[in-house]
């Protein structure tokens, strides 16, 4: 079994099946250091929680990370909060960077006897198709290798090589992009609040989430095309404090700013997530824009499905499960995207937005503020995957 890419997908999916026999390397385009370090995403669902736990790889989220079930809105003339771990069904976020993550999932997977190798860039997968597909690779200095295996996992991203691989009219990509970009940064200070922060604003959205005691993340909607650097602190600071309406509801906490990079909520979902012996999971079988922080919580669940599927196929001749991948997966990838769309909706004017669509947007934020019902529809599926 080759598995390109060492995300939360690639990790999860190969210490699964490590722990069941089941021979497989992972080849990874960047460095150790690189990999463990690459801060993103930090709230996990509970399902997520699970998952990890039910194969034994939740002890490092268990030890430091931390529960949250509040966030709160900012509006024009309106702040209120929804604890949403009590509201839908009780379910809370753990908080744990997605870097430790990676690095708890890597340490246990080398630990465990597998095979990583860094530096190694998947340039094409071919013949997949067939029973026995190739991975075309370049190594560490340059030389063109290959590997072979019965089964590809392609967990290497939006842009990786398992994508690139299929050939034309071989899947079906459904995309979206509404145009909004977001700067996200990562400060060095402690979180301002104990919630999620979401500040809808004439001057645009601003949020602000909890990573660690030391280190908290900030987003500021940009304009598209907008380049990262050309924010200086000052700016920065400046936009968020009037945004988040710090003068009316309590001073952020600065600190320097140590990552920024523009991301544009761009998503899409290909179709079927399985080209014959090549299989697409996490951020390569769609992307899901931030807006509601989903992509590393679907990239484990999707990772969790397609190991049990392969280990029924390879370890006990049943390929049920890898023909039913791609459809037992899609439904969750679709709710998931439906609701970072109508986050993106509740929290952004769209470009050319009308007053007719700027009223719909607070009458929506209205009604999350005062009926129940919509508190528990949202906290279901704010935490569920
Ligand atoms: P990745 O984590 O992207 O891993 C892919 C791996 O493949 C990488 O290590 C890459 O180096 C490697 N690779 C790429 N190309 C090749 C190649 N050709 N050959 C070999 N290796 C290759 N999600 C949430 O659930 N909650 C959040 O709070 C959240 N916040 C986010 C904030 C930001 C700013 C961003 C950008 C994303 C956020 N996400 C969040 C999304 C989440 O980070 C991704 O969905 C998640 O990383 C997907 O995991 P993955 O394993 O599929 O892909």
């Amino acid at each position: 079994m080759v598995i390109l890419g060492a995300g939360p997908a690639g990790l999860v999916l190969g210490n699964v099946l490590l722990a069941h026999g089941i021979d497989c390397v992972i080849l990874e385009r960047a460095t150790r250091a690189h990999v463990q370090s690459r801060a993103r995403a930090g709230f996990l669902a509970a399902n997520t929680v699970r998952v990890l736990d039910r194969h034994g790889l939740g002890e490092g989220l268990h030890r430091r990370g931390q529960a949250h079930g509040t966030c709160e809105f900012r509006t024009e003339g309106c702040r209120f909060r929804l604890d949403y771990g009590s509201l839908g069904r009780g379910e809370q976020h753990t908080v744990y960077p997605q870097q430790e993550l990676v690095t708890d999932l890597l340490t246990r997977y080398l630990d465990a006897g597998g095979q990583v190798r860094f530096e190694t860039e998947a340039v094409a997968v071919r013949e997949a198709d067939g029973a026995r597909p190739r991975v075309e690779v370049r190594e560490p200095d340059g030389r063109p290798a290959r590997w072979q295996a019965r089964y590809v996992a392609g967990c290497d991203g939006r842009h990786g090589a398992a994508r690139r691989s299929l050939p034309a009219g071989a899947v079906r990509r459904h995309h979206r992009d509404p145009g909004i970009s977001w700067l996200g940064l990562l400060i060095e200070a402690p979180p301002s609040m104990d919630a999620v922060g979401y500040a809808v604003h004439e001057r645009g959205f601003a949020g602000h989430m909890a990573r660690t005691p030391e280190v908290t993340r900030y987003y500021l909607q940009c304009g598209r095309g907008e380049a990262a650097d050309t924010w200086s602190e000052e700016r920065i600071w400046d936009e968020l404090a009037l945004r988040m309406r710090a003068g009316e509801h309590g001073a952020l906490r600065r600190g320097p700013v140590v990552q920024r990079a523009v991301v544009d909520l761009e998503s899409d979902v290909l179709e079927p997530l399985r080209h014959g012996s090549l299989f697409l999971v996490g951020d390569a079988a769609g992307l899901l824009s931030p807006s509601a922080a989903k992509g590393a919580n679907l990239a484990v669940l999707e990772a969790e499905l397609l190991a049990v599927a392969l280990v029924d196929a390879l370890a006990h001749g049943d390929p049920r499960g890898l023909d039913g991948y791609s459809a037992r997966c899609l439904p969750f990838i679709w709710r998931a995207q439906e609701f970072s769309h109508w986050m993106i909706q509740l929290l952004h004017g769209s470009p050319g937005e009308t007053s007719f669509q700027q009223a719909l947007r607070c009458a929506r934020i209205e009604s999350l503020r005062t009926s129940r019902t919509h508190q528990d529809w949202f906290a279901e599926h704010y935490v569920g995957v």
